[in-house]
């Protein structure tokens, strides 16, 4: 009986653990006042409907009991930086996920989603021509994720059930509707600022600072973080981080 009473204890604190939703991180002393303060709002904003169950199926991070962690990679593709971070992760054996914009998956930018696909990484949604979400009405939003979805799964073969708001951009109706539609919102819990930093010291010293068990770490297809990654992924090795696949990481699935 007291083993009984004492696994269900155990077990609580584990789900309650596991379930955990962090506050977004991501910082630097390049950042200035103003932008500091804006990513705060958008990050509070953002968070606390999360926490409160207001919006539901809207992922942040994993599991934060165990040093498990995983890259998304934003934006892609384009002719070339997709390309490299692509190199990298081959070098390194990690696998990441690519939130891509089906807009851009034309002429040769085929050919580098196909490469994602098929050297293992995750090729998700990240919308038809990259708009704030929730400047949309209900089907102007259902249509940039299912268009953008139609054609990566004509590429890969796979329609993609996980997809990103550009600028982590959503409202209760984005979420609402996207829901309805089978569709998880995965945002992040540590952002690298590769989008404003420009500096790949920065970025690293970033990440390094802030890392946590189960972190979805954001970056993009951007020449910054083609120049941090290789950092990225051997500092955090160095700490004792796996780098898992995001679906595995989350144990959902990723395609329909
Ligand atoms: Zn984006």
């Amino acid at each position: 009986m007291k083993k009984l009473f004492l696994f269900i204890i155990f077990s609580a604190a584990v789900l309650a653990n596991s379930n955990l939703v962090y506050d977004i991180r991501g910082a630097s002393p390049l950042v200035d006042a103003n932008m500091s303060q804006f990513l705060d709002n958008w990050r509070t904003k953002t968070v606390d409907p999360i926490k409160s169950g207001e919006y539901q199926n809207v992922i942040v991070n994993a599991d934060t009991t165990k040093k498990n962690i995983a890259l998304t990679f934003d934006d892609a593709p384009d002719e070339n930086n997709t390309y490299k971070l692509l190199d990298i992760l081959k070098d390194h054996q990690v696998k990441g996920a690519f939130f891509m914009i089906g807009g851009t998956m034309v002429d040769a930018n085929v050919t580098v989603v196909k490469r994602a696909y098929r050297e293992g990484h995750l090729v998700l949604n990240h919308t038809l021509n990259h708009p704030r979400l929730s400047n949309l009405d209900e089907s102007g939003v259902i249509s940039q994720l299912d268009q953008a979805a139609t054609r990566i799964e004509s590429i890969t073969g796979h329609y993609p059930i996980l997809y990103r708001p550009p600028y982590g951009s959503i409202n209760p109706l984005v979420v609402n509707a996207l829901n309805a539609h089978g569709l998880t919102t995965v945002l992040w819990s540590l952002d690298s600022l590769d989008w404003t930093l420009k500096d790949p010291d920065a970025v690293v010293d970033n990440v390094v600072a802030n890392i946590r068990n189960g972190d979805i770490i954001l970056m993009h297809r951007n020449p910054t973080s083609v120049a941090a990654l290789p950092r990225v992924i051997e500092k955090l090795t160095e700490m004792g981080y796996t780098f898992l696949p995001l679906d595995e990481l989350l144990g959902i699935k990723p395609y329909r």
